[in-house]
């Protein structure tokens, strides 16, 4: 690209976060879930929507509702593989609402749109060694609940994580990790301080949960988030995921109907 740029994409270095958050907002409105679309509305040409957009769960139940039965899909191998069509894509050119936040391992094995048989434009999605998070990712978590009602955020971690052990181990023998690998064993301290204060069985195992548990008790009392969930607008759960069934245990902050 030049140093200039189209005009479209100077507009959105210009227009910046704001420009999008606006944008974002305004999709979000409760009544814009409608058959039209938002997409369609904005260029005037009523376009089919597909059964998912028009149902788009606006609730921390109804989303946790939404993955969770996507996930038993995904166990169960009677994918339905939704929102994955060119008329989906179309629907979500011009905008996106998505009803949920993924924060989840970089691992292979776990990517949360097949393992909760999600589509384009359904998901924010953080993926990082362990989950660790830092001012980049919290920002980037807390983006579509601050700006665009999103009303659930998962944290997920899961079963024999690489970079888990990899930090417990480093962390019980006192050496560091090469080269940036060391900031995810420092990110992890607080969940191996904890894991070590009892006997587990399997201290890898534990240290997964608890972490999974830090950071989403962290995520749900920050103080940009708190409010949201206070006010019933917002669930931060957390939940483990098991390479050997595909299932996604929730271990806390499950919202109620
Ligand atoms: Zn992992």
């Amino acid at each position: 690209m030049g140093t200039a740029g189209t005009p479209q994409r100077r507009a959105i270095l210009t227009g910046g976060l704001a420009a999008t958050a606006a944008l974002l907002t305004a999709c979000s409105s409760k009544t814009d879930t409608t058959s039209t679309g938002k997409a369609a509305g904005a260029a005037g040409t009523p376009a089919p929507a597909s059964p998912a957009a028009a149902a788009r769960p606006d609730s921390p139940w109804a989303a946790f509702a939404r993955l969770m039965d996507g996930n038993k899909r995904w166990v169960d191998g009677k994918l339905q593989h939704p929102d994955r069509d060119p008329k989906r894509r179309e629907f979500v050119a011009e905008a996106q609402d998505p009803y949920g936040v993924i924060l989840s391992c970089i691992d292979s094995r776990v990517p949360p749109e097949l393992v909760f048989d999600t589509g384009l434009g359904d998901l924010f999605v953080m993926r990082t060694g362990g989950q660790v998070v830092g001012p980049v990712v919290v920002g980037s978590v807390e983006y579509g609940p601050m700006t665009s009602g999103t009303p659930l955020i998962v944290v997920l971690g899961h079963q024999r994580c690489g970079a888990i052990k990899a930090a417990y181990e480093a962390l019980r023998d006192g050496k560091t990790l090469p080269g940036n690998l060391q900031a995810i064993s420092d990110a992890l301290r607080p969940a191996y301080r904890e894991t070590v204060k009892k006997k587990h069985a399997d201290p890898v195992d534990a240290m997964v949960r608890i972490h999974i548990d830090q950071t989403a008790a962290d995520l749900r009392s920050n103080k940009d988030l708190a409010p949201l969930v206070k006010k019933g607008d917002l669930a931060v759960v957390s939940a483990y995921y098991s390479l050997d069934t595909g299932r996604v245990e929730v271990l806390t902050g499950a919202p109620s109907a």
